[in-house]
């Protein structure tokens, strides 16, 4: 069978794609929906014969795409069956079984392997589901490990720990396996991904002991922390930063700068916190690159708090933020909170957030000109590489025929190379020479 996968949201939700890519390549033709629409119009066109949705519910936007990413497969290949899982139909399962180009819905992954199993399917991989994402990483430099899911926390507006249900940490053995197995197949950096990881705790080890764990037992491959809370950082995990194969980038989700609005969003810390582990953080490395997220007009927002928020995020200066205007879900402690923030003021707010971010970003970046990183090769086309540096900066540079590839068109993805950082381009990459 022909099989098509649509990811949306986060990246428990991009490793679990990687699962149903693993687990049913080989016996099917699998393939992806994410890599642009003129892709995606020549695959329409292969006439795939099951449409696979991995849905997110974390707003109302990403509900919304969702739907639409199940509506258009649907009318890009009308007899196809649509299979959705992921976080929207555990929280409303009804809402998704009343969509009437949905043929099936499941809660989990392991749902749909089996229907598709059933459906004809032959699975020769012998793959293990739990934790490793396989060697089709969307990224083909870049490994998803998961080493936990759920979340207890039931932060104020947030509908995950529904979805997710209660925190499981996975067993450290288990993910040295699926570590030494992405090293092994010529993976340079392992993003290790869950929903709440600084959480994972296990046989008496925390976060931090795991990563050392982990650093111990390989050689090369380095880490990159997905998404982390700010109340969990030990001195212990302030210092795996100064290792040279743990990369220099932090995404700490903030949520707001105001501690009134976090202690109403019920989140377990407040700003004084926060910048304090900022601060150890670019004590251990100047040069870390600091992301976050940030939602505007939760309910009851003031003017003077959410100013309090861009002036705290300036103190910070981030590389990137993400901004959120605030997005009522049904079974959380918010939608039932007065004072509700107009549309409007949400829509404003979240602008000049966003505009602080380009400023703060760019002012970020002109810190580092002259700066040497090493990069791997993302894409290699024409003559031209793009990667990421370990602190998260984007960057492009020239290669050459003496550079290993084969100058138009050579092959150097996956490649290293040390890389001085020079100037910003338009379009956000920071353009880079070889050093
Ligand atoms: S920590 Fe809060 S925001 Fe993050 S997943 Fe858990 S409940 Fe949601």
């Amino acid at each position: 069978m022909n099989i098509a996968i649509k990811t949306l949201g986060c990246k428990a939700n991009r490793y679990e794609s990687d699962v149903l890519l693993k687990r049913l390549s080989g016996a099917h033709e699998v393939f992806e929906m994410n890599e642009g629409v003129s892709t995606f119009q020549r695959r329409a066109q292969a006439d795939f014969d099951i449409a696979v949705v991995n849905t997110c519910t974390v707003t109302h936007v990403a509900d919304r795409k969702s739907r639409q990413a199940i509506r258009s497969l649907k009318s890009a290949n009308p007899s196809c069956k649509v299979v959705v899982f992921g976080c929207g139909p555990n929280v409303a399962r009804e809402d998704y079984e009343k969509i009437v180009e949905v043929d099936e819905v499941f809660g989990n992954v392991d749902g749909v392997i089996e229907f598709i199993e059933k459906l004809g399917a032959r699975d020769d991989n012998n793959g293990e589901c739990g934790i490793d994402g396989g060697n089709n990483d969307s990224l083909r430099t870049r490994a998803v490990v998961k080493i936990q899911d759920g979340c207890n926390n039931y932060c104020a507006y947030c509908i995950i720990p529904r979805a997710r249900g209660p925190e499981v940490s996975f067993d450290k053995d288990k993910i040295l396996e699926a570590v030494r197995r992405k090293e092994e197949a010529g993976f340079r950096e392992i993003v290790l991904t869950g929903i709440i990881i600084s959480n994972w705790e296990r046989d008496g080890m925390d976060f931090a002991d795991l990563i050392e764990f982990l650093l111990e037992n390989t050689s090369s491959v380095r880490f990159r922390i997905s998404s982390i809370e700010p109340q969990n950082f030990s001195d212990k995990f302030v210092r795996l930063f100064g290792w040279d194969r743990v990369c220099p980038h932090v995404h700490m989700s903030l949520q707001s700068g105001s501690d009134s609005v976090l202690e109403r969003m019920r989140r377990k810390y407040d700003v004084a916190l926060y910048l304090d582990v900022c601060k150890r953080l670019r004590d251990t490395v100047s040069d870390i690159g600091l992301t976050t997220d940030v939602i505007v007009g939760f309910p009851g927002e003031t003017k003077e708090e959410f100013m309090a928020t861009c002036d705290f995020v300036r103190d910070i200066g981030f590389l990137k933020m993400h901004v959120f205007p605030y997005s009522r879900r049904k079974n959380t402690v918010a939608y039932h909170m007065e004072d509700q923030v107009a549309e409007n003021v949400k829509k404003e707010r979240a602008e000049k957030l966003r505009k602080i971010s380009n400023k703060l970003g760019v002012a970020f970046m002109r810190g580092l000109w002259g700066n040497e990183y090493d990069v791997i090769v993302e894409t290699c086309r024409n003559g031209v590489c793009t990667g990421v540096t370990p602190n998260y900066i984007p960057v492009q540079f020239s290669c050459s025929d003496e550079d290993g590839g084969e100058g138009k068109s050579g092959d150097l993805v996956g490649k290293v190379f040390k890389v001085q950082m020079e100037k910003l381009k338009k379009d956000g990459l920071v353009e880079a020479i070889i050093c």
